[in-house]
């Protein structure tokens, strides 16, 4: 089965052809420009490539209701020129194929779901920490859509009492995104992330943040594993304080042995390292495909 991926950024698209093994065969990164522009590109690619089904995972936020009038658009996104974007409705104008679509992390999720760190689980929590936080969720085998969809990267979190840094999030301030992505690490500290490296005050409050957002993900959905990627997460040094902080806020409430002594195996990196997104992409198209 020849299988198309897009994951579909806010700052680059990339696309893939890939099998149902979750191997990718070919690849493109397409900076993300105007909606024009940038399907041109993505449709260039994907021209003659033979393709049994199409797998799309998009920012968003994204209708996922196949009964609204806009399903298959990103909606109500800050990003320029990328509002109300009917991004099925131009792909199935190209490919007569089926296609799969969901967010970019719910995509995720279901990738590594499929092949990945969570796989033979039926559930799992995926959050990318990056320019912005994300989160797509499994449960019982159901990728989590609801009355939208959820955004778990927006929940709010206590602040720390010697942060006095106001959160960088349009919509909500210190919400977590506002608190702990990308940007807001740049922004209270003066430089980026990855220039931070050797700062461990740094990866401590990073932790700080994200474990509060761990916590209530297992308190309120269970998950069976959380895999935590994006560029913010690179800093390896964030795994171990943020699972220290998990077990302390949990504080022996959860008694489960994969919290209490196999936290290691719990929360972990992409098992599919970058491809994380554009695997989504294909299991995304895998699963359409076997609707069909
Ligand atoms: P995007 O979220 O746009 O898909 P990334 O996941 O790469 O892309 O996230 C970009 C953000 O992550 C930027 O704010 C950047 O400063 C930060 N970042 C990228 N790489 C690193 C790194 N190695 N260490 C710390 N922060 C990083
Ligand atoms: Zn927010």
């Amino acid at each position: 089965m020849r299988l198309g991926a897009i994951e579909a950024g806010g700052t680059k698209f990339i696309c893939g052809i890939g099998n149902e093994n979750g191997e990718i065969l070919e690849r493109v990164t397409i900076p993300t420009s105007t909606p024009n522009e940038t399907f041109q590109k993505v449709v260039d690619f994907f021209q003659e490539k033979q393709m049994d089904a199409l797998g799309i995972g998009s920012f968003g936020p994204v209708d996922l209701n196949r009964e609204s009038s806009t399903y298959g658009w990103i909606t109500s996104t800050p990003k320029k020129y990328w509002n109300n974007v009917d991004i099925v409705g131009e792909m199935k104008s190209y490919f007569n194929v089926p296609i799969g679509f969901d967010t970019d992390v719910n995509a995720a999720a279901l990738g590594e779901l499929e092949w990945g760190s969570a796989k033979g689980l039926d559930s799992c929590i995926y959050m990318t920490v990056g320019t912005g936080i994300g989160v797509g969720a499994i449960t019982e085998g159901r990728v989590v859509h609801g009355l939208l969809h959820p955004e778990m990267g927006h929940i709010l979190v206590q602040r720390h009492a010697e942060d006095p840094f106001k959160g960088s999030c349009p919509f909500h301030g210190d919400c977590l995104e506002g608190m702990a992505a990308g940007p807001a690490i740049e922004e209270r500290w003066g430089e980026k992330g990855v220039s931070l490296a050797g700062k461990s005050q740094v990866w401590e409050l990073e932790a700080f943040y994200l474990a509060q957002a761990l916590v209530n993900y297992i308190l309120v959905l269970s998950p069976k594993r959380l895999i935590l990627g994006g560029g913010v997460m690179k800093q390896e040094q964030i795994f171990p304080i943020l699972k220290e902080n998990v077990i302390r806020l949990l504080n022996g409430y959860i008694q489960h042995e994969n919290i209490l002594e196999k936290i290691d195996e719990y929360i972990v990196p992409p098992g599919l390292g970058d491809h994380a997104g554009l695997c989504g992409g294909l299991a995304l198209a895998k699963k359409v495909r076997s609707c069909f």
